[in-house]
């Protein structure tokens, strides 16, 4: 998805993009080897979809019309932290769909681009160099059966090429020192099944998330809708916590999640694929920006950059993030050159990532298990977050304020302005559990 957005803006800016995939690419929304996460549920956050949007002009519309569901999150059931959250109307759209859906509708408009070209089936093996290796020229490219060749002479490398990214090798081969990389490790499992929804299915949501309860709590479920009148169900576990691959057992664990709801979902619908799993380490970053040399005329983004816990649906909409980033670096370089543009990326990607990575690392850190040094401030953080969850059980403008940060659209900062303390000071602890139930 990275390479895919990035593919975009350099069209307008270059007079050809050759995008290069390992993957034969197929008209499809069909999984392949090289995104095997795309089987699992893949929420698109609203800020990017709002990038999207810009970009693709009726992309939305288009997927609507391929079966794509528009939910805010008064269509959500929504448990966590050992509260319902209210269903409030926050104007705040999610569209669900299939990743393989979402791919396919992205890919279709970029491959449309009349300076795009395509050499898929194709695996980049390394970097070509400027002869002191100070900047980078072109790729080394292998397609199955054929000799190596390559592609040199190249105004810019863009490497999207997702969390295997071999970018640190590569840079090691030309004399440069291995990149400081950083790994929250969580070992999140996802085990999901995709399932026709029951004709007679009565419930008041649209989707449900039964989300864990740290400190003790490691089991996640949810149900997402998807095109052709379909459910993804997954359910996940944090620190090792697997679901069975088996037909009985994988009902059988919904049961166990915090609220049966996803369970009594299920328990009756007919499956519609295979169950499949996936295993997260954690988040990994790697950190360009700390690098002592980088050489120019390299840009380095998406997954390859920063891979995050996917439980909380961050992944897509940091890297068209980054790519909004590549973006204005473009605009602000001096016309007919690109010195100094792979510096003042790499510079700047950590601003992008600050409030995907802050809120990904706070959640897991909640459990006590995962290793690493907790920030500054960490236990007031919590108990702040738990208060605001606590209150989102029953106050409408709360939920409103955390589905805009959640979603990316607003600052965190909106969470600790003087109306939200003061309806935190002034609150009293609901009954955990007790707000709405969800069917
Ligand atoms: C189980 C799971 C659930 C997730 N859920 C969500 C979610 O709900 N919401 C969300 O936003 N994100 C989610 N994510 C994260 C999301 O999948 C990634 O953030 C996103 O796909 C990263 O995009 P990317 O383009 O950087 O990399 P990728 O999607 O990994 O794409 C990399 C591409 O590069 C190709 N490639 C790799 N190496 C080479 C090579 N040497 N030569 C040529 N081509 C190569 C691959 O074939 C692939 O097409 C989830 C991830 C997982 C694992």
């Amino acid at each position: 998805m990275a390479g895919l957005l990035a593919t975009r803006v350099l069209s307008e800016r270059f007079e050809k993009v050759t995008l290069v995939e390992r993957d034969a690419l197929q008209d499809n929304p069909e999984p392949r080897k090289g995104t095997p996460q795309i089987q699992h549920p893949h929420v698109l956050l609203a800020k990017g979809a709002q990038i999207m949007a810009e970009l693709f002009p009726g992309l939305f519309e288009e997927l609507v019309a391929a079966g794509s569901t528009p939910a805010e999150m008064s269509d959500a059931a929504w448990f966590h932290s050992g509260y319902w959250l209210v269903r409030a109307k926050t104007g705040v759209i999610a569209y669900s769909q299939s990743r393989g859906l979402l791919d396919w509708k992205v890919r279709q408009r970029v491959l449309a681009l009349p300076n795009v070209e395509v050499m898929d089936r194709c695996e980049a093996k390394g970097y070509l160099a400027s002869p002191d290796n100070t900047r980078i020229t072109g790729i080394r490219l292998h397609r199955k059966g054929e000799a190596e060749t390559t592609l040199d002479g190249v105004d810019l490398v863009v490497d999207a090429s997702g969390r295997g990214s071999q970018t640190p090798q590569w840079l090691e081969q030309l004399g440069y020192p291995r990149v400081p990389q950083t790994l929250i490790k969580t070992d999140v499992c996802y085990t999901s099944r995709i399932f026709h929804r029951p004709k007679n299915h009565q419930a008041d949501w649209l989707m449900v998330a039964i989300y864990a309860e740290p400190p003790h709590g490691k089991r996640v479920g949810m149900i997402f809708p998807i095109e052709k009148d379909r459910w993804i169900v997954t359910l996940a576990g944090y620190l090792k916590e697997q679901a069975p691959t088996d037909d009985a057992g994988f009902v059988e664990y919904s049961r166990s999640l915090a609220r049966p709801d996803v369970y009594h979902a299920i328990k009756d619908a007919e499956p519609a694929g295979p169950i499949v799993q996936h295993k997260i380490p954690g988040s990994q970053r790697r950190h360009y920006d700390q690098m002592s040399r980088f050489p120019e005329h390299l840009v380095v983004l998406g997954d390859s950059v920063c891979s995050l816990n996917p439980l909380y649906g961050q992944g897509m909409t940091s890297g068209a993030l980054q790519v909004m980033l590549l973006d204005k670096c473009l605009r602000n370089q001096p016309a007919g050159s690109l010195t100094g543009l792979a510096q003042r990326f790499r510079k700047q990607v950590p601003s992008v990532l600050l409030l995907p990575w802050m809120m990904a690392m706070s959640q897991d850190m909640g459990h006590p298990e995962v290793e690493g040094a907790r920030p500054p401030g960490f236990g007031f953080m919590s108990w702040y977050t738990k208060q605001i969850i606590s209150l989102a059980a029953r106050d409408e403008e709360v939920v409103r304020s955390f589905a805009n940060v959640q979603h990316m659209l607003k600052s965190p900062a909106t969470l600790f302005s003087p109306g939200m303390l003061w309806r935190i000071l002034t609150a009293r602890s609901p009954e955990a559990g007790a707000s709405q139930s969800s069917s």
